[in-house]
């Protein structure tokens, strides 16, 4: 592994979106990297505002941002509103960049999603695939969105010499996600679902789908290691994909859930939901060369996310049984 071409030791480092999955797992993470780590209270910056980012801005004096605000959701979420996808998102990235700008911090990372890439983009999906091909249509408001922050950074980089630069993480799983059926995505929602089943001692636990659509997954923690071997690693136009490599079927996925939490009964699959992009798995090799690799198991991962979610959510996962 190489050196680091910026090093985070010393530093003020805002995380934008430090309540979400991926921000408040970037806060752990910078735990052991000796900077200060800045975060907005949402109750007073509102990221959709330009004038409160620029204000929070020049007062936070961050020296480094990490882009990991953004209005999130699972397949249904994103099918049903549409609006707050794209609107919400292109307000949060442009306010950020902009801010940043004036605020002349020395670095930002951008982190987009797998979803930027054309639905029918050969697999494993290269960095190289971008916008050359329609959009899977469940998630392409939140996927235009996303594409406008890469392009944001890489114009900022061209016209002002910003070293801003993005990420693109793969689907993430892990402590802290979202739980709630209708909003989450899928591994909470089928852990939540097995956790009742098991509770409840129902034969049969309803799967959306039909089960055949590959998806990878990353452990939140690989995450959000991988994103700070970035900001310190990588700088440049071209952005990184930030996953394992490695795909698994909807089915099977639901099955190894279910063995983590302890549901031995019948999946059901149910066709009438949407099963959206067919695969989407990424091609890792410019990050694996970089010398980053996730170094969680994929069963590890989803046995510390189940106890999370009885340990944190308890009342709730009670309430559920
Ligand atoms: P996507 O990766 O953007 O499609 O988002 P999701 O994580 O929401 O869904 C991934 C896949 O899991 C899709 O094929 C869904 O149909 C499937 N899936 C199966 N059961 C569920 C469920 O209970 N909730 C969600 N969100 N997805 C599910």
């Amino acid at each position: 592994m190489s050196a680091p071409c910026f090093a985070l030791h010393g530093k003020r480092v805002w995380v934008a979106g430090h309540r979400g999955l991926v921000g408040s797992a970037l806060v752990r993470r910078l735990e052991a990297e000796d900077c200060e780590v800045l975060t907005a209270p949402r109750d007073r910056v509102d990221l959709r505002s330009p004038d409160q980012v620029t204000r929070w801005m020049a007062i936070a004096r961050p020296q480094a941002v990490f882009v990991a605000a953004a209005r999130v959701g699972g397949i249904h979420a994103n099918d049903t509103r549409p609006a707050e996808f794209l609107y919400d998102n292109l307000l949060i990235e442009a306010n950020i960049v902009e801010a940043a700008r004036h605020a002349e911090v020395e670095k930002l990372l951008f982190l987009g999603s797998s979803c930027i890439y054309p639905r029918d983009a050969p697999q494993p999906l290269k960095e190289e695939a971008l916008l050359t091909g329609p959009l899977e249509p469940t998630n392409q408001w939140y996927a235009i969105a996303k594409i406008a922050g890469i392009k944001l950074a890489q114009a900022y980089r061209r016209q002002y010499g910003c070293d801003f630069n993005a990420a693109m993480p793969t689907n993430l799983y892990g402590p802290g996600d979202n739980f709630d059926l209708l909003q989450s995505h899928v591994v909470p929602a089928l852990m939540a679902k097995a956790h009742r089943a098991r509770i409840e001692r129902s034969p049969v636990m309803t799967v959306w789908g039909t089960g055949t659509p590959l998806r990878e997954l990353l452990y939140v923690d690989d995450a959000a290691d991988g994103l700070v071997f970035l900001m310190q690693h990588h700088s440049g136009e071209d952005f990184v994909n930030l996953g394992t490599g490695v795909e698994i079927s909807i089915a099977e996925l639901a099955a190894t859930i279910c063995r983590v939490v302890g549901f031995a009964g019948r999946l059901e699959f149910d066709r009438t939901k949407p099963d959206g992009t067919p695969r989407k798995v990424m091609d890792v090799f410019r990050l694996h060369s970089m010398g980053w690799t996730a170094p969680t198991g994929f069963e590890e991962g989803l046995e510390r996310t189940y106890r999370w979610y009885v340990d944190n959510l308890g009342s709730q996962a009670r309430a559920a049984g």
